[in-house]
């Protein structure tokens, strides 16, 4: 399931194709993804041209020419595909495909269609339903120490379970608030309002970081970003603890009798945790 990191890489990879090009065709092969497409989609973007290519959240943001912006989610499975004009009849889960002024398609392809896309007027944009309520950017300004502070007093709730909840920062999955725990060496169990102010300001910068380093793989993978196979937004990465139970975590003796990197259920989603490394 694609994060902030995969969704940022996905927005970088469509602006170097799109930012400046004009949509000359766009073809819709059904008329919904989890909900249904807007009304006259494709006829309202052809033409148009791409101003800006940005995210939000692990929404993708696509300002036109003419104020709308496009809005899109990748939901559990949804890819983007690039590649320089078709040679194959399209797939099955091929559902909506765009093609340049520069005859450079890109194709949204979703087996399990949890996905969508949406179009809003700019100016609505920070008022749409999807939005609306969504916190901080963590990698923006806005995001301090001081606002992650106010966001978890009094909440008895696992900090983990918080930390996943977008109105307290935007865009953060089960995987990065794993690493940013670790990095920041705090107990994904410890209710995240009895934190320390010298945690919270721990945690700030590890969450940053995580996701910095994971955009940085994600960058890398774009040399090529026009390939057969041009898929956005998947990346080999590697991780300190996610998805890594029983290992030993980076520098750590956590296997030797200890039993190395554990996992738990929380909120029905898997955390990994090092019990030495983190309190
Ligand atoms: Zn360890």
């Amino acid at each position: 399931m694609p994060e902030l990191p995969e969704v940022e890489t996905v927005a970088r990879g469509l602006a170097a194709v799109w930012e400046g090009r004009t949509l000359v065709r766009v073809e819709c092969r059904r008329p919904d993804l989890r909900r249904p497409l807007p009304p006259d989609f494709a006829a309202r973007l052809t033409g148009r041209r791409v101003d800006r290519v940005g995210r939000r959240a692990k929404y993708l943001l696509v300002a036109l020419d003419d104020g709308t912006t496009m809005l899109g989610h990748l939901g559990m499975s949804g890819r983007m595909v690039i590649s320089r004009g078709r040679n194959e009849p399209p797939g099955r889960h091929d559902h909506v495909e765009f093609v340049t002024d520069q005859g450079i398609s890109v194709t949204y392809c979703d087996p399990r269609r949890f996905g969508l896309l949406d179009l809003c007027p700019a100016a609505e944009l920070s008022g749409h339903p999807l939005l609306a309520g969504l916190g901080p950017e963590p990698l923006a300004d806005g995001f301090s120490a001081a606002v992650l502070q106010d966001a978890l007093a009094g909440r008895g709730s696992p900090v983990k379970v918080a930390l996943l909840d977008q109105t307290v920062v935007a865009g953060l999955g089960n995987i990065y608030v794993s690493e940013s725990l670790f990095r920041a060496g705090i107990l994904p169990t410890r209710p995240a309002g009895s934190l320390r102010p010298a945690e919270i300001a721990r945690l700030v910068p590890a969450i940053r970081a995580v996701l910095d380093e994971a955009i940085a793989a994600g960058g890398s993978s774009l040399k090529d970003h026009v390939r057969p196979d041009g898929e956005l937004g998947y990346f080999q990465h590697s991780f300190a603890v996610y998805d890594r139970a029983g290992q030993s975590c980076p520098g750590c003796t956590c296997d030797i009798g200890d039993g190395g990197i554990r996992r738990i259920v929380q909120a029905g989603r898997s955390t990994f945790f090092c019990a030495k490394k983190q309190r």
